[in-house]
């Protein structure tokens, strides 16, 4: 099936399912940084750069003008350009690749734990991180999972939740 039709009928079968979308996420920072509290420095960073070097343009500003990620559009490749481009050492390089961030699926709002068949988030994950029960109940193993967010955005009925966590 083209991916279009394919995109299309997903979302006719996930209309049958409430989005339930949560702002919880709000807060999950960039990676390659190793102490949360080291982002109040951002407020005085002249320009943001880690925002316009983003290949995937999903550095953005919070409510307090500190940078998060927006995991809606895209994830993170870990390409490591913003790391690069932080002037204060908010974001260094020899911090780990991984996003401090716990990601789950919704049993009652995700489409494959009802019976309809969808990988939609698993076809995302290079990683491999989520399992399926057969092709049914699909689970994230954290052990795996980067955090990269590229599974969220494109789960028909937003099953795929995630929030900040602080450490791994
Ligand atoms: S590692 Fe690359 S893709 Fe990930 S947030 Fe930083 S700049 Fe964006
Ligand atoms: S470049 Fe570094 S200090 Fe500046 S806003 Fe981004 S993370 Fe904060
Ligand atoms: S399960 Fe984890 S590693 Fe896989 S796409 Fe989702 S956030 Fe990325």
């Amino acid at each position: 099936m083209a991916e279009v039709s394919r995109r299309e009928a997903f979302s006719s079968l996930a209309s049958r399912f409430k989005k339930t979308k949560d702002d919880k996420h709000l807060h999950v920072r960039p990676p390659y940084n190793e102490d949360e509290y080291l982002f109040q420095i951002c407020l005085e960073c002249e320009g943001k750069p880690c925002i316009s070097v983003c290949e995937e343009d999903i550095i953005k500003l919070d409510g307090d003008k500190i940078p998060f990620l927006s995991l809606e559009k895209s994830g993170c490749t870990f390409c490591e350009e913003c790391a690069m481009a932080c002037p204060n050492e908010v974001l260094v390089l020899n911090q780990e690749h991984w996003i401090k961030a716990k990601f789950s699926i919704d049993i009652n709002s995700c489409l494959a734990w009802n019976n309809v068949m969808c990988s939609s988030c698993a076809d995302a994950c290079d990683e491999s991180a989520i399992n399926f029960f057969g092709v049914f109940r699909p689970t994230i193993d954290m052990e795996k999972c980067t955090g990269c967010g590229f599974c969220y955005g494109v789960c028909p009925p937003y099953a795929v939740k995630y929030e900040a966590l602080k450490e791994k």
